[in-house]
């Protein structure tokens, strides 16, 4: 039955991504899969999330997270996670590595903490895990999409223990300030700018409604949010120019992680890196 529901999930991302295929755009390259190793990639469409390694099928986007983590979290399989997804490589590798993962989703019909088919259900705004549950924490693409992010980075700050990390991705779009498009009003949803929706790649359908375009001044939102010091650095390109910054935020001041050298060349305290595009 779980092979039959894997072959389901499969065919619908198939043919989701089919959908989304650009033909003039398609092509082939060789690089490094931070999961697999060497590896091929596809570009199916000119963006960072139509970009895919062919053995693990993991994005531009899970690859420089994957990136990111190899270098600030060496002792991965030490380390208690909390992805804030069920699916994809990128949870697929923290299961095969870490010490423990906690998977979830956001489901709107079953109860908060409740599980549905193995995956837990989480609202990042309010988290059902105990206080300082983690070591690091990981999301991609998330974010810009949860409408009280402030609240959602003060749960993520509970959850992560004292010496904890958190890495992540949203598109930047080369800006300082954030801008904010939309904000939840009373069981609705105010726009402040034209709706935006982003290509959800698991699901497809219309896409999902960004609440903001961030700037780099996300840092300042994490420090206040209880982080010690926050940044933005960019790993390595996967392919064709594609890939994301990634948002490192760490809950205290020490220069190491357990005693490992801190590798980002860009850390500082609190200091915004700006970085052009996503
Ligand atoms: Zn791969």
């Amino acid at each position: 039955m779980l092979a039959l529901d894997n072959a389901t999930r499969l065919m619908k991302r198939l043919r989701i991504t089919w959908t989304q295929v650009s033909l003039d755009e398609v092509a082939c390259a060789f690089g490094r899969c931070p999961f697999c190793g060497p590896s091929a990639f596809v570009r199916l469409y000119a963006d960072s999330v139509g970009v895919r390694c062919i053995r693990c099928f993991a994005t531009a986007v899970h690859m420089s997270l994957g990136f990111a983590l190899r270098s600030h979290v060496p002792n991965l399989d030490a380390c208690s996670v909390c992805e804030l997804s069920a699916r994809g490589p990128l949870a697929a590798h923290l299961a095969r590595h870490a010490r423990s993962v906690a998977l979830s989703e956001y489901f709107t019909d079953i109860s908060l903490g409740a599980v549905r088919g193995g995956v837990r259900c989480e609202d990042v705004q309010h988290l059902t895990y105990a206080d300082a549950s983690f070591d690091v924490v990981t999301h991609t693409e998330v974010l810009e999409h949860v409408p009280d992010d402030r609240r959602a980075l003060a749960e993520l700050r509970r959850v992560l223990r004292a010496d904890g990390i958190m890495l992540f991705t949203v598109p930047l779009h080369g800006r300082v300030r954030t801008l904010e498009r939309a904000r939840p009003c009373a069981g609705s949803i105010v726009h402040l700018q034209p709706p935006a929706y982003h290509r959800d790649p698991l699901r497809g359908g219309a896409g999902i409604l960004a609440f903001r375009d961030y700037g780099v001044d996300i840092v300042e939102r994490l420090l206040a949010a209880g982080f010690t010091r926050a940044w933005v650095e960019s790993p390595p390109k996967v392919a064709w120019d594609h890939g994301r910054n990634v948002v490192i935020a760490r809950c205290s001041d020490t220069t190491g992680w357990r005693g490992h050298r801190q590798v980002g060349r860009h850390a500082g305290r609190g200091v915004p890196v700006g970085l052009p595009g996503g």
